[in-house]
């Protein structure tokens, strides 16, 4: 297994999907690391509000928990289900209220060393990169031109077709923000 934490904290999070809650003795032996190690990544983990350490074990937070945190871009309330989690390579946790801003913030930060979000439908936590998002539909949730992000492609078309918009992936997504807010491209 990995020595690298980001590797090792995806894994962590991609685990955590498919069974609530994991030990810590447990995710020790898979990863194959010290009981401390484990601990170290869950606490940056949940440091980014990601996962929520219990009694010798580790679960997702409750998407619908309230959160006091504001957008690092334009300062509004985080909403749970929109969040956009971007961890620099010095450890500087930047949270976005939602994929808007998450993507605007992804495209002036140099130093990125992680980029997740949470999947509109489920709450999962999904790899920025591996996104697919509904720009413009007809529901307006937080910063506009609103996006929406989803897991999978489908999940994104089915939501396409109830409330309009048009289904990007993240280059797709990062391209037309910039234009909409005249930005130039930079390569
Ligand atoms: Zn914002
Ligand atoms: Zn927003």
């Amino acid at each position: 297994m990995t020595s690298i934490p980001e590797q090792r904290r995806e894994q962590i999070l991609t685990w955590l999907k498919d069974d609530q809650l994991l030990r810590i003795d447990e995710l020790a032996q898979r990863l194959d690391v010290s009981h401390m190690t484990v601990h170290r990544d869950l606490d940056a983990l949940a440091e980014m509000g990601l996962v929520e350490k219990v009694h010798g074990a580790v679960r997702l937070p409750d998407p619908h928990k309230v959160t006091t945190d504001t957008c690092h871009l334009c300062e509004m309330p985080v909403k749970p289900r929109l969040q956009f989690v971007i961890t620099t390579q010095s450890g500087q946790t930047l949270r976005a209220c939602c994929p808007h801003c998450g993507i605007m913030l992804l495209a002036l930060q140099s130093d990125v060393a992680m980029a997740l979000l949470r999947d509109f439908i489920y709450g999962r936590i999904v790899n920025v990169r591996q996104a697919y998002f509904v720009v413009e539909c007809r529901v307006a949730l937080c910063c506009e031109p609103s996006v929406i992000a989803f897991a999978t492609k489908q999940d994104a078309t089915d939501f396409q077709q109830g409330f309009g918009g048009r289904v990007l992936d993240f280059a797709q997504a990062r391209h037309t923000l910039k234009e909409a807010h005249h930005c130039p491209e930079e390569d």
